[in-house]
């Protein structure tokens, strides 16, 4: 996929930009190859300069000498994204925030914690504990992935079932304009119904409207006891229906809810060293939750309550509670190692979809039709976010089959996954956004009055289209 290139930058422009940023603050030869390929080494990119500034004042400078003489600028936090937006394409400029690391303020009484962009997540969590407080968005990139990058992905991840995605756990931002100008939008309110909520089109805005440079997050109290459980069961239908079980029966108290087919866990034991089958036996379905309370005691007993009544109605055929924090690392570590399994296992076709929870049974039974029609003997590697009614819906060859087999007819399985997706009014990308990989994909699925607004928003805030041009739309 290719964009408008534009005309290629003078030495003078360039050096006016390194000079903003200083020598610490620019990357070039060996060092710039790191910014320019994501984590899988798909979309190697271009860059005319890399630069990491230092502040927000340093930002801005470079977003305005840009805008003032038509240079693009794409927007990098830790460059796990799955879906190529933080990769340039050629004459742009490639803006890092990994120089802003600054955890700028922490308030337990306010729970909320201030911090720069360029924070990685799992900086963030620990400054949260440190401060006697939780910051839940959690997922599998934490000790990579940057503040700025999950707001503007409005990352996901395996706590959205009780604390919502990063959307939901914003409460100010302050950004840089497509035109260089500072937007000191760093409110620790809950409550502020004065106009548009303008942050919410950065958050999950991809960097196309924008540059993130601090945010105020929200924190809660941290939660007393916590108990991680792994089921084995027959169908993906009675993990729908152990999680409204759970839900009823731990009064809100489920924060976690994975869904991981048989499949998963085989390629985990496959591929992944030092692996353990979680259950002594082979099931179909496995579901991975976690439940946590702000009460010292009593959760546990809630829990092994809540199984047995689901053993008794035929949900689940058999589960094994945590026995200890190394215990319950092993069920997650296997739910956060399929991905890289997958890999092991050939290219394959990824989807991370999302429909209506109660829709997942039918939708799985749909989609694997529609694929074994293109793809006999294809495999069905599903797991997700349950909970929240998203899949990662992914599919490799047959068993033995050569790495690439699928990519003759990947077009044609995406194609017909997205079909059946449409049929359940769902999602095409449920957690990961559009970038490059999907942008074609969503010219083609979203209405025209939404693209249309879309487009509005865009040329208003960004009527030069030099912020991160060829991604999204
Ligand atoms: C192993 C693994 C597991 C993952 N698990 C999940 C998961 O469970 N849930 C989930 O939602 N995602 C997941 N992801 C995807 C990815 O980690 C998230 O999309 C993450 O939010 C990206 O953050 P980042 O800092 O790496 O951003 P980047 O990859 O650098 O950038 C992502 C996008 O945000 C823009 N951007 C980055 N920083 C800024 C900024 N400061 N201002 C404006 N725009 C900016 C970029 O231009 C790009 O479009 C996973 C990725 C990996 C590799």
């Amino acid at each position: 996929m290719t964009t408008q290139r534009r005309t290629p930058l003078s030495k003078d422009k360039l050096d006016a930009i390194r000079a903003i940023v200083g020598p610490k603050g620019v990357f070039e030869g060996e060092d710039a190859a790191p910014f320019l390929s994501e984590w899988r080494g798909r979309w190697p990119g271009e860059a005319a300069l890399i630069v990491a500034p230092a502040s927000t004042e340093e930002v801005a400078k470079i977003v305005k000498y840009c805008s003032d003489n038509d240079i693009a600028v794409t927007p990098q936090g830790g460059n796990t994204g799955l879906v190529g937006g933080q990769i340039p394409f050629g004459d742009e400029i490639l803006l890092s925030l990994k120089r802003m690391r600054k955890i700028r303020a922490i308030e337990p009484l306010n729970n909320t914690m201030t911090v720069d962009a360029g924070v990685t997540l799992a900086e963030a969590q620990e400054a949260a504990k440190e401060a006697g407080r939780l910051f839940p968005l959690s997922i599998g990139s934490e000790g990579t992935c940057q503040i700025g990058g999950v707001i503007s992905t409005n990352a996901g991840g395996v706590n959205v079932l009780r604390f919502g995605n990063t959307r939901d756990l914003v409460l100010g931002l302050e950004a840089v304009t497509p035109s260089g100008d500072i937007w000191h939008g760093l409110k620790r309110l809950r409550k502020d119904n004065t106009g548009y909520d303008l942050k919410q089109l950065l958050i999950g805005g991809e960097g196309t409207l924008g540059i993130v440079t601090g945010a105020v997050l929200k924190l809660f109290p941290r939660p007393a006891e916590k108990v991680t459980i792994c089921a084995g069961l027959n169908s993906a239908d009675d993990a729908v229906k152990l999680l409204s079980l759970a839900q009823e029966r731990t009064g809100g108290m489920t924060s976690s809810f994975e869904l991981m087919a048989r499949l998963c866990i085989d390629l985990v034991l496959k591929h992944i060293s030092q692996s353990r089958d979680p259950l002594g036996e082979k099931h179909p379905w496995y579901v991975l939750a976690e439940f946590s309370s702000g009460q010292k005691s009593g959760l546990r007993d809630t829990v092994e309550a809540m199984l047995g009544e689901a053993l008794d109605q035929g949900l689940i055929v058999d589960a094994a509670i945590a026995e200890n924090e190394s215990h319950a690392h092993d069920f997650w570590r296997i739910r956060h190692s399929i991905s890289e399994a997958i890999n092991g296992e050939g290219l394959g076709a990824r989807h991370d979809v999302s429909v209506a929870t109660s829709d997942i049974p039918a939708f799985l039974e749909k989609a694997d039709a529609a694929v074994l029609k293109i793809a006999p003997g294809a495999r069905f590697v599903a797991f997700g976010h349950i909970g929240d009614g998203n899949v990662h819906y992914d599919i490799v060859g047959p068993e033995g089959s050569a790495q690439d087999v699928l990519e003759p007819v990947r077009p044609q399985i995406e194609s017909a996954v997205y079909d059946v997706i449409d049929t359940f009014s769902g999602s095409i990308s449920a957690e990961h956004g559009v970038g490059r990989h999907r942008r074609d994909t969503l010219a083609k699925r979203k209405s025209a009055v939404e693209l249309d607004m879309m487009r509005a928003i865009k040329k208003a805030l960004d009527p030069k289209g030099i912020m991160n041009p060829g991604k999204m739309l």
